[in-house]
C-alpha cells in the first residue's frame, strides 16, 4: 500500500522557497498496465521522473531540495509536476547532464501520449468487434434447451486468436530528435556503468527502428534476469516493429 505520515517541508536550492510535499512511508507501484517506454497505467504512484520548478522559474531535481523538517500538515505551497508543455525549457535550461536526461526521459513519455490514445481507441474499437462476433457465434450454436431454459449465455473471454492490432507509430521530428539524443547520453554512461538504461535504450532504439542496437541491449541482460518486459521487447525487435505497446504483468 501507498502510505503517507505527515508532509515534508523542503527548500529549493535556488532561492530557499519552502514547499510542502506527501511524506511517503510505503510506496506501492501496483499498476494495471505498462506500456513499453515505462509509462504505467492506472499507477498508484505518479509516472515521474523527479523534476518540478520552482516558482523564481528555475528547474529542480526533487532529489536535490533541501530536508528542512517533517509537519502534521502545512499550509505551505505543493510543487506540482512540470506540465508537458514546459518540458522542453526544461532541456534546454538544465543545468546538468542528469537533469537534461531526466528531462528528455519525462518529455519522450509525454511525447508517446497522443499515440497512446490513439493506441486505446485503436483497441477498444477492436475488442468491441471481436466481442460482437463472439456473441453473434455463441448465440448461433447456443442449444436449444438453453434457450428453453434461458441459460444465460457465457461471459465473454477474449480468445487468444482475436485480432490484435494497433495503429502505426510515427514519431515527429522532435520526438526523433529527443530519442536519438537521449540515447547517445545514455549510452555514454552505460559505457562507464555497463547494465545500466538495458531495457530503456532498447526501447528507444527499438521505437527509433534501430532494430540492431536494441537487440544488442536485450541480449545483454543476463539470463536470470530475463522477464516479461525484455520478452516482449525481443519479440517485438525480431518483429521489426517500432509501436509503443501496452502489457500486462
Ligand atoms: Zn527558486
Amino acid at each position: 500500500m501507498t502510505m503517507t505520515e505527515g508532509v515534508r517541508i523542503r527548500a529549493t536550492p535556488c532561492c530557499g522557497k519552502l514547499y510542502a510535499s506527501p511524506n511517503y512511508v510505503s510506496m506501492n507501484f501496483m499498476s494495471f498496465g505498462f506500456w513499453t517506454d515505462g509509462w504505467r497505467e492506472h499507477s498508484l504512484m505518479p509516472n515521474e521522473t523527479g523534476l518540478r520548478q520552482c516558482a523564481c522559474g528555475i528547474f529542480v531535481k526533487l532529489k536535490d531540495m533541501i530536508n528542512i523538517r517533517i509537519e502534521e500538515k502545512s499550509e505551505l505551497p505543493r510543487m506540482e509536476q512540470i506540465p508537458g508543455q514546459l518540458l522542453q525549457d526544461c532541456i534546454k535550461q538544465a543545468k546538468d547532464e542528469e537533469m537534461e536526461i531526466l528531462a528528455r526521459i519525462a518529455y519522450w513519455r509525454y511525447a508517446n501520449h497522443d499515440y497512446r490514445d490513439k493506441y486505446r481507441a485503436h483497441r477498444d474499437a477492436e475488442e468491441e468487434e471481436s466481442k460482437k462476433i463472439w456473441n453473434l457465434l455463441q448465440n448461433q450454436t447456443n442449444k436449444w434447451w438453453k434457450k428453453l431454459l434461458r441459460i444465460p449465455l457465457p461471459e465473454y473471454r477474449r480468445s487468444s486468436n482475436s485480432p490484435f492490432t494497433y495503429p502505426p507509430f510515427e514519431p515527429t521530428v522532435a520526438q526523433v530528435e529527443n530519442m536519438s539524443i537521449l540515447s547517445n547520453m545514455l549510452l555514454d554512461i552505460q559505457k562507464q556503468e555497463p547494465g545500466r538504461y538495458v531495457t530503456t535504450l532498447a526501447e528507444l532504439y527499438r521505437e527509433l527502428g534501430r532494430f540492431e542496437e536494441a537487440k544488442a541491449q536485450i541480449l545483454s541482460i543476463p539470463e536470470n534476469e530475463v522477464g516479461t518486459t525484455s520478452r516482449l521487447m525481443t519479440d517485438l525487435i525480431d518483429e521489426k516493429e517500432t509501436a509503443l505497446i501496452r502489457y500486462r504483468m
